[in-house]
């Protein structure tokens, strides 16, 4: 392992140890990510004793700040774009209603048996006589071989201590495409319900990271499987299952929006696209119908689905901002493509679609093309195909017409002011109207015609302009 501590941090470290005869080892995710062949500017070291006088020895020598957090026995300090962390070596021991542990002073292998998993619980010396050896008692090579994630101390225990570590084994699966260890599975779906000791916060970024993993699908199979997704976020675990009327099943909407979730990852790495695909047939369950004659139908899916999404990210204390604006627009938008591909595409029903979607038109069609999961290739090639000429039309479109963040060229004031009305109920169904007029392509998008359009639609309400008044 030598070769990888050629940083020259690495040997500031050994001597700051070797004259301070203090033992101090790199330990966790950066041992991990040097055997992945991930870089990794985040450097955790653990020496056998005061973390934190250690620390400062060394910031003395670089003559660099040292951020301490006393309370945590931690402390911090930035080398170039290297960010070290310092611990002393801990023992620890956890009470059943806190995530909190009790400390003591432990050694190198107590320190490495408190760690999560044994892929997190490498070490490597940074000390004189074995620098750059690696120190490794619970077999976290093998298991980074074996890609498998699995706890060093028995699973029952090292979840219980902390439940929060539930996720993040799912979370390091998601990431890495591992498997968990069939042992530390039980053990999850056991004390699944210990996950309620553990912050909102916490639980949604962990949730957050296997969303952005490579084939996220991974880390919500094993969410779904344990029952931990049927307590942190219980309305994507209710569109599991297929109901049989008349032997007529519709298709299960808990693994279509899997399928979508990881089409969709192999063209964005936006959080908040993923989050659209993941939130795009959610209220599916709630307008389930079986109609006779006709077969299932999901009539108002994406309205009531886009309502559902403020009470989803309040639940789950992600942003209540724009962010969660755009996953509601999609959501609200995302038949409209599809229904687009599937009948002769006119311009009036693009300009719409633009109009609507506006800046997002983008996201929106790569939502989409991600919904398409039919098993049937002719299918598939057939509204990709379609999709292909809606792109067309909306690009030919919108060089014509400009209408994405378009406005009207007749604003609700105007209206006021030309027929010297109050705001009310007339000036809105004029200003809808002559929306309407542009869109449908009855009248050009053009002040004068507007104002021609405007004019006559104020007659029939028996409006004249204030001029002729
Ligand atoms: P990433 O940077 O991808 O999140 P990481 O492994 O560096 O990965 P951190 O959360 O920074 O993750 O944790 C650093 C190390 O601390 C881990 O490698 C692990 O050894 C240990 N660790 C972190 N959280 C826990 C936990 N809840 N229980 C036990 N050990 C943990």
């Amino acid at each position: 392992m030598k070769s990888h501590l050629g940083h020259p941090v690495f040997s500031l470290l050994a001597e700051t140890a070797q004259n301070n005869a203090i033992e101090a080892y790199v330990i966790g995710g950066f041992v991990r990510d040097i055997l992945l062949h991930r870089p990794s500017k985040d450097i955790d070291i653990v020496v056998l004793g005061n973390g934190i006088e250690f620390a400062e020895l060394l910031g003395a020598k670089l003559k660099t700040k040292v951020n301490v957090f006393k309370n945590f026995g931690t402390a911090m300090l930035r080398y170039n774009d290297l960010e070290l962390e310092f611990v002393g070596a801990r023992k620890e021991s956890y009470r059943a209603d806190s995530r909190k542990p009790i400390v003591e002073d432990g050694t190198i292998e107590d320190d490495q048996l408190r760690r999560d998993f044994t892929i997190n619980a490498l070490a490597i010396s940074l000390n004189k006589d074995n620098f750059g050896q690696l120190v490794d008692p619970f077999g976290g090579v093998d298991d980074l071989d074996n890609r498998i994630i699995r706890t060093p101390l028995g699973p029952e225990i090292t979840f219980s201590d902390d439940p929060l570590r539930m996720m993040r084994a799912i979370r390091f699966a998601s990431q890495l495409n591992f498997s968990i260890d069939p042992e530390a599975l039980a053990a999850i779906t056991k004390q699944k319900e210990r996950i309620s000791i553990v912050s909102t916060e916490r639980i949604t970024d962990e949730l957050n990271k296997i969303i952005l993993s490579p084939i996220p699908s991974v880390g919500f199979n094993y969410l779904f499987d344990t029952g931990l997704l049927h307590i942190i976020f219980p309305q994507m675990a209710n569109l599991f299952g297929v109901d049989i009327i008349n032997g007529k099943g519709h298709k299960d909407n808990f693994y279509h929006t899997l399928q979508v979730l990881d089409n969709i990852s192999l063209y964005t790495n936006d959080l908040w696209l993923r989050w659209a695909a993941i939130l795009h047939d959610i209220a599916k369950p709630a307008t389930k119908r079986f109609e006779e004659g006709h077969g299932w139908t999901f009539h108002g899916h994406e309205d009531k689905g886009s309502r559902m999404v403020p009470q989803i990210f309040a639940q789950l204390k992600l942003p209540l901002n724009e962010k969660m604006k755009y996953v509601q627009k999609l959501v609200q938008l995302h038949l409209r493509p599809i229904v687009l591909a599937q009948e002769v595409v006119t311009d009036s029903a693009v300009r719409r679609l633009l109009f609507d979607a506006g800046e997002d038109i983008e996201s929106l069609m790569t939502l989409c093309n991600a919904d398409v999961t039919t098993k049937n290739e002719y299918k598939v090639k057939k509204y990709r195909n379609n999709f292909e000429l809606v792109k067309q039309k909306l690009k030919d479109v919108e060089e014509r017409d400009k209408v994405r963040n378009w406005q009207p060229p007749i604003t609700g004031q105007d209206i006021m002011d030309i027929f010297g009305i109050k705001a009310g109920k007339e000036v809105g169904l004029i200003k809808n109207a002559i929306r309407e007029a542009i869109l449908e392509g009855e009248i050009p998008n053009r002040y004068d015609q507007a104002l021609e359009f405007m004019l006559n639609k104020g007659k029939e309400f028996g409006l004249t302009p204030i001029t002729q008044q």
